[in-house]
């Protein structure tokens, strides 16, 4: 923490401020120039309530060095880290990694609409060349009148479409209650963009031994994403995966403004791989293939997309969803354009 004071501050005012860092624990150093005064503050300022510092007499304004997110920093840790699915005996499951030089790509309806669909749609993306499969068993909608999943049948049709592909399941949690329930079928478990900060919900997945895939909130930033992130590595569980899918703004040619610098900017304070969803991102099919393209680009560790057999039919997201066919295309070009950065499209293993 560095707290700059005011050029008129006294020397009673600066001996306040040094008191009350000493009394934090902390460290003052003072550094007097021409036309102001600083005091570097040396220690670990996480525990201290850093704005505070802000309103004593003579302050300026307090600057804050040290992330607060103390376990996903890169600080935290020398290596980037690579989140693995946790194998699952008698099945037929086929290990994804997130983090490393390939990337996976996920891919599925938005929602479980029924045995056949899934597996279907199953089948159609691994040939494109898809490692795990996405689908909604819960499924958070802003009406509650409109198609809630079909939860614990739902989390069933997925485990059957994983032991037919190989396929590793995604799939939302949406409650503490429900976290034993969906971890049972998942292999990654979902949190929405609409639980981000539902502390109790990530602490409870802080004890799961399954990887979680984070979304960022609509109107989070990418500073609480990490402090959300947070809430589930201090409860024990370190895979947690990071996911870009839009934040709301005031543009309205898509669904949310899908922030691809946000990849970057995640990668620079943390350790955690980053997705991109850029289905919930666009909202609309058309954007999904150049936003895709742009995410690998931009350093995406995996991507995540909805597709469905005919999204004219599909019960929940129909507008933002490939058809098979884009699907495959979209796969040829993701192949160039991760060659082009130095990495690969992850080919499913054995
Ligand atoms: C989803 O992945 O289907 C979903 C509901 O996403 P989000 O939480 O990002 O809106
Ligand atoms: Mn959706």
């Amino acid at each position: 923490m560095i707290v700059i004071m005011r050029p008129g501050a006294s020397p009673a005012e600066i001996e306040n401020v040094e008191a009350r860092v000493r009394e934090a624990g902390l460290e003052p150093h003072v550094t007097y120039g021409p036309d102001c005064k600083v005091i570097t503050v040396v220690g670990d300022e996480r525990a201290v309530q850093v704005q505070n510092f802000g309103v004593l007499p003579g302050v300026d304004r307090v600057v804050s060095v040290q992330a607060k997110y103390k376990l996903a920093s890169v600080e935290a840790r020398a290596e980037r880290s690579v989140i693995g699915t946790v194998p699952r005996s008698d099945s037929t499951m086929k290990a994804i990694a997130f983090g490393g030089e390939a990337i996976p790509v996920v891919a599925g309806p938005c929602t479980v609409e029924g045995r056949e669909q899934v597996i279907e749609i199953a089948e159609a993306v691994r040939a494109a060349g898809a490692v795990a499969l996405r689908g909604g068993a819960f499924k958070p909608r802003t009406s509650p009148y409109a198609f809630q999943g079909l939860e614990e049948e739902g989390l069933e049709y997925l485990a059957e479409a994983r032991e037919r592909t190989g396929l590793p399941v995604v799939t939302e949690v949406m409650t503490t209650e429900s976290v034993p329930l969906v971890a049972k079928y998942a292999d990654v478990l979902q949190i929405g963009a609409r639980n981000m900060q539902n502390f109790n919900l990530l602490r409870a997945l802080g004890a799961v031994n399954r990887p979680v895939l984070l979304k960022r909130g609509m109107s989070a930033t990418v500073d609480e994403l990490l402090h959300a992130a947070e809430y589930i590595l201090m409860e024990g569980n370190p895979d947690v995966i990071l996911c870009e899918r839009g934040v709301r703004t005031f543009e309205d040619h898509s669904r949310n403004t899908l922030s691809l610098s946000a990849v970057p900017a995640l990668k620079h304070r943390a350790h955690l791989p980053v997705v991109v969803d850029p289905s919930h991102g666009t909202g609309y099919a058309y954007m999904v293939g150049p936003m895709s393209r742009a995410a690998v680009a931009a350093g995406a560790d995996g991507l995540i997309i909805e597709v469905h057999a005919d999204p004219s039919k599909a019960f929940v997201d129909g507008a933002q969803t490939l058809d098979f066919k884009a699907f495959e295309k979209l796969m040829a070009e993701l192949r160039a354009v991760a060659e082009a950065v130095g990495r690969s499209v992850a080919a499913q293993g054995e």
